[in-house]
């Protein structure tokens, strides 16, 4: 072939999303994806359907009503504000925009893939700062970020571990970093956490012009199909975003179900107060079965399994496909010893339950 793409775009290897199906399994349970498993909201959901009536009309480019809404849901400027097709593509945007070949981006060992895609997407090299207990290390990643780190990318709570760290961490990572170095904070699972160590990070992003905050309607909002996350940072970073993101990168329906989404704060109550039950079950009884589980914060759990022949992660995760229980493998994580779990309905919870098990017996 003689038409060839940039160097290093054909070393990415491309994501992987969680398996949605189970060989011969007409109705498997779907825990492979931190997919919200109450659904969505219903207020989304009717103003999704009423979008139906304006397929034929372009959305607002800069889903003005939107923006609004996060604003006055967190007290924020919505010109501050970038909403995106995803959180996802909003992290790809940033590597668009600040990365150039040879650039160094920085992660916690187990960070998030994305970061590593955004990273190699723009020809820049990826480097990892080891964790402790599987949570991001602070002085690591200070050190692997030195003065010419151009984008430091940290998700707290972090995925696939399930961890965070404090908000004074964050602030103290910020205060670390040269000027010139861009922080990420990737917040998908801000909603979920229940510590009273834990903040967002927008009062950095207020304070500085070189921190990002994400955030999804994919988890707690539970409209991942619909494909909708948002930034908020200094009005600098806002303006290179709009720049380079497509005019229409937010689709109507998408616009129309997250401001309903947004304001129906009692659904993401029940969400999280559904998933603190959950958490709570999941530890304490894959604990008792002698599994290894990382403490977790968000919507899914980190369960480490032995490495002793037939009591494997890898025999465990086919042991649950062939009972119509879909996890996630995270050996592409460098995990592979460990499978993710998403937090499920409580039945699909107890199915977990019991089949881990029989699998230990
Ligand atoms: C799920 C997830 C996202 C959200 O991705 P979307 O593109 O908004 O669906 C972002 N970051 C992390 C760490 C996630 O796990």
């Amino acid at each position: 072939m003689t038409l060839q793409p940039r160097p290093g775009i054909l070393d990415i290897k491309p994501y992987k999303p969680g398996a949605a199906d189970a060989p011969g399994i007409a109705n498997p349970v779907k825990l492979s994806s931190n997919e919200n498993p109450m659904g969505c909201s219903p207020l989304a959901r009717s103003a999704f359907e009423a979008s139906s009536k304006n397929l034929n009309l372009y959305p607002d480019g800069g889903a003005t009503r939107l923006r609004a809404a996060i604003g006055k849901a967190y007290n924020l400027d919505p010109a501050r504000i970038v909403c995106g097709t995803g959180s996802d593509e909003l992290l790809q945007l940033l590597g668009r925009a600040y990365l150039a070949p040879g650039d160094k981006v920085v992660q916690s060992q187990y960070g998030f893939l994305v970061y590593r895609l955004v990273a190699m997407q723009s020809g820049a090299e990826l480097v990892s700062a080891p964790e402790t207990n599987f949570t991001t290390d602070v002085d690591a990643v200070l050190q692997v970020a030195g003065e010419d780190a151009r984008i430091v990318f940290i998700a707290n709570p972090n995925n696939p571990t399930g961890t965070y760290i404090s908000h004074d961490e964050i602030r103290r990572l910020r205060e670390g970093l040269p000027e010139n170095t861009l922080l990420v904070v990737d917040e998908a699972y801000a909603e979920y956490v229940d510590r009273p160590d834990y903040e967002t990070a927008f009062d950095l992003a207020r304070e500085y012009d070189n921190v990002v905050v994400t955030r999804t309607f994919s988890k707690i909002h539970g409209l991942a199909a619909l494909r909708l996350g948002w930034a908020y940072a200094d009005g600098s970073i806002i303006d290179v975003l709009n720049r380079v993101r497509g005019p229409f990168n937010v689709n109507l329906p998408a616009i129309e179900a997250g401001i309903a989404a947004i304001e129906d704060t009692d659904f993401q109550q029940r969400s999280a107060e559904h998933n603190r039950q959950g958490l709570a079950y999941m530890h304490q009884q894959l604990g008792g079965l002698g599994l290894d589980v990382t403490p977790s914060v968000g919507n899914f759990v980190l369960v480490h399994f032995p490495e002793t022949k037939g009591k494997t992660a890898a025999e465990a995760d086919a042991f649950l496909t062939r009972k119509g229980l879909i996890v996630r493998p995270v050996a592409p994580y460098g995990l592979p010893n460990s499978l993710r779990i998403t937090i499920g309905l409580d039945a699909d919870n107890h199915k977990i339950v019991e089949a881990l098990t029989e699998f230990m017996a």
